[in-house]
């Protein structure tokens, strides 16, 4: 274990991988490091697992599937609640771990563990809110039903923005519906994974039932993941190339397939705003996590009559924001996860400069070094740039000026994306009316913070498909059956 690393409860910090209820090394003893973001020193060294192994997680998964079925949704809410309880408990060092690896500031970690923990919790209530159906009978003589049952295996793929959150939101509904699962988390986060396998583990979940495997080769282990008749379900959060790859992998076996991908987000300020409000939602959505999460705002659209005065506003706050390591007092703003991160912002700063996009604060590497970026606001945007199409990943505020809210809306919607998107006004008609016209799975007007168990989590277009959380999110892993009584 790394010296800076210092946990409560060590044996959280497992670097094997979760099979059937063991923590399980390589079969050939291949590990690869984990390093911490913020000064690149090795936090452990994790079991580099491959295909075989994802095959031996089916294995048990499908072994384990009919007795989980089998239980109550009250069994299986107690366990749930069990693991939520375990969870909160071990919070401090759940958000360590999670900093260690991932580099967000302490404070945003618990922030993730709460969030993540609500997931746990919300479905431990909702599985025993699963309702069937009896129907108005066609016929005289038969009766007509409807049950849901769960789906059986899923495989489920998760990134490093959210290590903890994106597992909890995926596992808790399929896990409480009834299925049971194979896991790859990201490998630059596994042992944030790891702790919540072995917090499974404490809460009494059958072996089989949750299996995590870590590994390097993230093509070969999801190949075999879509290749498997048994894994009825694929749920992923990630890029949309990778979801493109899954969901055609997925073609041959006709799964069932749940994905949150890229975002593109706009957030629009119109002249009739609330200045104060504005400036700290378009902080609250872009700078969090270094603004490296799905539904950070991308784009910021600015009317012309309250742009100059966003900018100073915005601009005073960003160049007041700490940047540093996670674990320090006060600071805000870790470091991007990996040089391809941190290369992407640079290129994109870059090319919207080439191209005459002025940088108002920030727009350069900071002076502590590594992968630590300036929090950045550059104003002059144009949809010529890079930053208007591709997500920028980074804490960089482009601003593109407008006159029109029907020009606004449209250069909202020119995108393949459409997760979140964000405007400010007091005008309660055009509340309204943008909030039909954005063509996006989640529309948040003036607030930039919305995210919750309560809400269906989700994208349209290239952003993805299903909904992950509220009353929705455990419909992903249930089939419909109809039975058809006759004689009757
Ligand atoms: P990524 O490269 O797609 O990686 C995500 C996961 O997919 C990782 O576990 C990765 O494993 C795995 N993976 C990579 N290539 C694969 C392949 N060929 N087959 C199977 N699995 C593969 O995405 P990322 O860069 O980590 O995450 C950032 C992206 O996620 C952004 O686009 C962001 O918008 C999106 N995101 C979306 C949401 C949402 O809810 N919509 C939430 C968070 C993030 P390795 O780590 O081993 O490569």
């Amino acid at each position: 274990m790394s010296a800076s690393l210092i946990l409560n409860d060590p044996t959280l910090l497992q670097t094997n991988a979760f099979i059937d209820g063991v923590f399980t090394a390589a079969p050939n003893g291949k590990t690869f490091a984990v390093r911490n973001p913020a000064n690149g020193e090795i936090i452990a060294e994790v079991a580099d697992c491959g295909a075989d192994d994802i095959a031996r997680a089916i294995d048990a998964a499908d072994t384990a599937r009919h007795s989980w079925a089998a239980t109550t949704a009250k069994e299986r809410s107690a366990i749930l609640r069990k693991w939520n309880d375990l969870c909160l408990e071990n919070i401090d060092d759940l958000a360590a771990i999670l900093t260690a690896e991932m580099g967000k500031p302490l404070a945003e970690a618990k922030g993730e563990i709460l969030y993540g923990t609500s997931f746990i919790d919300w479905f431990a209530e909702e599985a025993r809110r699963v309702t069937g159906d009896v129907l108005e009978s066609p016929f005289p003589d038969k009766k007509f039903i409807v049950l849901k049952q769960p789906i059986g295996v899923f495989g489920a793929i998760t990134p490093w923005n959210f290590p903890n959150a994106m597992i909890t939101r995926k596992v808790s509904p399929g896990i409480a519906a009834g299925c049971t699962c194979v896991l790859k988390p990201a490998e630059q986060t596994p042992l944030s994974a790891l702790a919540l396998a072995e917090l499974a583990r404490r809460a009494g979940f059958p072996k089989g039932v949750i299996n995590i495997v870590t590994g390097m080769d993230a093509p070969a282990m999801g190949e075999t993941l879509c290749a498997d008749e048994r894994v009825r379900k694929i749920t992923f959060t990630g890029s949309t190339e990778v979801g493109r790859i899954l969901m055609r992998q997925s073609a041959d076996t006709i799964k069932k397939i749940s994905l949150e991908l890229g975002g593109n987000a706009p957030l629009i300020v119109f002249d009739d705003a609330d200045l104060t409000e504005a400036v700290e939602g378009a902080i609250a959505s872009k700078y969090r996590n270094a603004g490296q999460t799905c539904v950070c705002a991308n784009r910021m659209f600015v009317q012309s009559g309250i742009h100059d005065k966003f900018v100073a506003a915005l601009a005073e706050k960003v160049a007041e924001m700490k940047v540093g390591d996670g674990f320090e007092e006060g600071v805000v703003q870790g470091p991007i996860i990996d040089q391809q991160g941190f290369d992407k912002i640079e290129r994109h700063i870059a090319d919207a400069t080439a191209k005459g996009g002025v940088v108002v604060t920030g727009g350069k590497p900071h002076e502590k070094g590594g992968t630590f970026y300036q929090p950045t606001v550059l104003t002059g945007a144009t949809r010529d740039m890079q930053l208007f199409s591709e997500e920028t990943f980074g804490p960089v505020a482009a601003l593109f000026k407008f006159d029109k809210e029907e020009d606004a809306i449209a250069a909202a919607n020119d995108t393949i994306f459409g997760l979140a998107a964000y405007f400010f006004t007091k005008d309660v008609s055009r509340i309204f009316r943008v909030s039909e016209a954005l063509e996006y799975g989640m529309v948040v007007s003036n607030t930039g913070a919305y995210s919750s168990e309560v809400g269906p989590f989700g994208g349209v277009k290239a952003s993805g498909l299903g909904r992950e959380g509220s009353k929705y999110g455990i419909d992903e892993f249930m089939e419909i059956k109809l039975m058809v009584i006759g004689g009757v």
